[in-house]
């Protein structure tokens, strides 16, 4: 069978694979080619297409440090502000004719020091190192309601939104209330006849004081880059200085999130019964801190019925709820999150002596820095288990990842790297035991974590992070050379 051979295969054509494109292409490897499912870049960018869509993390921090966009017309930019600067990323830096679309890839398999990358199509890459990057926030999750098949009228994910249905004038569900849904809400409550918010549990929410940067900001961004720099890093010091603080309990900045949150749907919402079910019962941090405008606003509007009722069953017409409340919906949208756990859950991995990734993870997903794991030789993980955060850019970090996946390439030659198990079972400890303390780990269910187990989420400061991943302690790795470079060397 045929076999295209490349140093590296990277599975994923979003920030994260892009973005070590970039770095790759600047160290002088050009032997790389990308595997991307969709049609084009972007990944989440490309995805998520619901009214609102937008990062929530502010642009000038949410873009990489490497490629500055003095472009941003709003403080949190719009999805489709975003998708244009991956897209115009990967066009400018040449590393589009690097990707190959439509490629679903399904198995990884390591024999005789190469990896086998197979695609849904039969498509078969031949590779010294595979990288994985197909992101936390991939794979929508819909919860198996009773009676969901008979529903009569239209339904999507939020991340699969159906642009061709109407919302204007109709009555409409959304089933959750994240991230996502706090951007859509505000959104569909204003064209939407009736809205009914269904919540299974409320968010902690503050205002981000959103506004467009005026031309004058944008000329300076552009003529004096020290001064983005400067912003940037503003940016940076009010998630680490503030929020992560708040994520690790301190008790005033923690008590400040809640009075804020309080003033808000005080100012917005007037209806005394819908401010009781807006107040979360969880410490400050355990999941998401949201930023929004809107949100409050949205939830106080007559229009909008917010119901915690639980859901029972989805009936041919609507929704019935557990105290056997029953509203009629013309359309049904699921915000309700994504499938984050186990990573890699589409793609079979199979390493030495033909142990399964799977099984490997059987109690949840880890890996050493969140980026190699232990019998996976040459395999890479970018946005892997516990490099996710609650107060800083993903971005920011991914570029920490790509310095350590770069000095590891550089390290292994031709050859082969692979981190020890008991480097990595004891990085694991530490890193379970600084969780347990975190906020994260005082709620019972979220998506940051698999059962017990924080897997999705970092348990230090982002300047911890960069530190130890863009300094490797080659100790913790095995390297071997092939016969002809240990013969050279001799
Ligand atoms: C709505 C939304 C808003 C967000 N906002 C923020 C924010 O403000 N700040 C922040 O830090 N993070 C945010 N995130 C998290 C966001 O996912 C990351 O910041 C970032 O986009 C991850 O990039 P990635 O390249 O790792 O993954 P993705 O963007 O998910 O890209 C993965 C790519 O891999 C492809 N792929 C997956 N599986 C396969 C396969 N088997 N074969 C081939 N290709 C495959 C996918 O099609 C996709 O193109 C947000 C996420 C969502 C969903």
């Amino acid at each position: 069978m045929h076999q295209d051979r490349y140093k590296l295969v990277i599975v994923g054509a979003g920030f994260a694979g892009l973005g070590l494109a970039y770095k790759l292409k600047q160290s002088g490897i050009e032997d790389f080619i990308i595997l991307e499912k969709a049609d084009g870049v972007g990944g989440t960018w490309r995805h998520n297409t619901y009214p609102g869509a937008e990062c929530d993390i502010a642009s000038s921090l949410y873009s990489y440090s490497f490629a500055p966009n003095p472009g941003w017309d709003f403080k949190w930019s719009k999805q489709p502000q975003i998708l244009s600067y991956i897209e115009s990323f990967a066009r400018d830096n040449d590393i589009l004719r690097h990707v190959k679309f439509g490629q679903a890839v399904k198995r990884a398999d390591y024999t005789d020091g190469r990896w086998i990358i197979k695609t849904q199509d039969g498509e078969v890459y031949n590779c010294q190192f595979f990288v994985s990057a197909i992101g936390q926030l991939h794979h929508p999750s819909v919860p198996d309601f009773d009676g969901k098949a008979d529903y009569k009228g239209p339904s999507f994910h939020s991340a699969q939104w159906d642009h061709s249905v109407d919302l204007s004038g109709q009555n409409v569900a959304v089933i959750g209330v994240g991230a996502s849904a706090a951007q859509l809400i505000p959104e569909v409550a204003k064209i939407a006849k009736h809205l009914t918010v269904y919540q299974r549990s409320p968010n902690w929410i503050i205002n981000k004081h959103d506004r467009p940067y005026s031309r004058f900001e944008k000329w300076l961004a552009k003529k004096v880059p020290v001064i983005a720099k400067l912003y940037r890093g503003g940016l940076w010091c009010q998630g680490e200085y503030f929020i992560w603080p708040v994520i690790k309990g301190a008790k005033l900045r923690g008590a400040l999130v809640r009075g804020l949150n309080a003033l808000e749907i005080k100012a917005h919402v007037k209806d005394a019964e819908k401010r009781t079910k807006l107040k979360p019962d969880y410490p400050v941090g355990a999941k998401r801190i949201l930023l929004s405008d809107t949100y409050y606003k949205a939830i106080g509007r007559d229009n909008v019925t917010l119901e915690t009722d639980g859901i029972a069953r989805i009936q041919k017409a609507g929704i019935q709820t557990k105290t056997s409340k029953v509203h009629p919906h013309d359309v049904i949208i699921y915000a309700t999150g994504f499938h984050t756990n186990p990573f890699l859950k589409e793609i079979a991995v199979t390493g030495e002596a033909g142990t399964e990734l799977r099984e490997h993870w059987n109690e949840g997903a880890f890996a050493y820095l969140g980026v190699t794991t232990s019998g996976f030789p040459n395999m890479f993980m970018l946005y892997g288990p516990n490099t996710n955060t609650g107060h800083t850019s993903i971005i920011y970090k991914l570029e920490a990842q790509f310095e350590h996946i770069l000095k590891l390439i550089a390290k292994a030659g031709e050859g082969m790297v692979s981190v020890s198990k008991s480097a990595e079972d004891a990085y694991n400890t530490e890193a379970q035991e600084k969780l347990s303390k975190l906020a994260w780990a005082k709620i019972e269910a979220s998506w940051y974590k698999d059962g017990a187990r924080v897997t999705n989420n970092w348990h230090g400061g982002s300047v911890e992070f960069k530190r130890r991943l863009e300094s490797p302690i080659y100790e913790h790795f095995t390297f071997s050379h092939p016969i002809s470079d240990k013969t050279a060397a001799e």
